[in-house]
């Protein structure tokens, strides 16, 4: 069987967990961070990846829009969208930069009106090839819901559709937008996809090192704060998220393993 027609690698039974192991994994070497908006990475997995940039990996940020819908509470009635997105990509390098990480990749893609398009995933492919990640970082596309407040923004699951979708098979399909071979983009295999927002994690992160660092990265957005501080509510998601493994603070994720390093 062709590798692009497994449907269920290594899936034992449906909705049967995968075993894991309950250790934490070790930082990966390269690491690609895929997100629709500015602030949605310092939000959801800010903690982990300034962890990692400590133990020496090498990150990449991919910010598909620029967020220049901008926010209900914060943005000014005169604010443009034309004005708002050098603001936000400005906010969002220098929460990258607080992280450890030292560029981000814009893709101006339109905030609010994002679709799992085929032109998206060509784009987030050709930064795969060209970036040649081990691990990839992204959201969790098939959540419609979080609790009984929260409708998931399309644009998240359209980011996250296509991140998997680029990961697997484009990536590493050499047939698959062979326009890419012309620009000398060879395939590569990502061998691990750390998903965020499961409800289904497996896979806990010990952020109590670097939820500062999350805290500070986060207050860069200031277009989006306004003066809230938003360190009570993510102390408690980073509680929350530790609980079933007994950390203070954690980010929690589900980690598929594509392929043995
Ligand atoms: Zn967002």
């Amino acid at each position: 069987m062709a590798d692009t027609d497994r449907e269920t690698p290594g899936v034992p039974e449906k909705g049967e967990a995968a075993p894991k192991d309950k250790a934490e994994p070790q930082a990966p070497a390269r690491v690609l961070s895929i997100h629709a908006h500015p602030d949605d990475q310092e939000f959801t997995v800010g903690g982990t990846l300034a962890k990692w940039a400590r133990a020496g990996s090498a990150l990449l940020t991919v910010c598909i829009t620029s967020g220049n819908a901008g926010s209900n509470d914060y943005t000014p009635l005169a604010m443009t969208r034309e004005a708002l997105a050098p603001i936000r990509e400005e906010e969002q390098t220098n929460a990258c930069r607080v992280l450890g990480i030292p560029e981000v990749v814009f893709l101006h893609y339109e905030d609010g009106m994002l679709e799992p398009s085929i032109a998206l995933r060509r784009d987030v492919t050709r930064i795969i090839r060209r970036y040649r990640p081990d691990a990839v970082v992204c959201g969790d596309p098939t959540v419609r819901f979080y609790g009984a407040n929260y409708l998931n923004h399309p644009d998240h699951r359209a980011a996250a559709d296509v991140a998997l979708d680029a990961v697997f098979p484009s990536a590493e399909t050499r047939l698959i937008f062979p326009e890419l071979l012309d620009e000398g983009l060879e395939p590569h295999k990502v061998r691990a996809v750390f998903i965020h927002g499961s409800e289904h994690p497996d896979t806990f992160v010990d952020i109590s090192e670097t939820l500062s660092v999350k805290l500070a990265a986060l207050k860069e957005h200031r277009t989006q704060m306004g003066e809230w501080d938003p360190t009570e509510m993510i102390t408690g998601w980073a509680r929350l998220q530790g609980a079933p493994r007994g950390l203070a603070a954690a980010e929690s994720f589900r980690l598929m393993r594509l392929h043995e390093s």
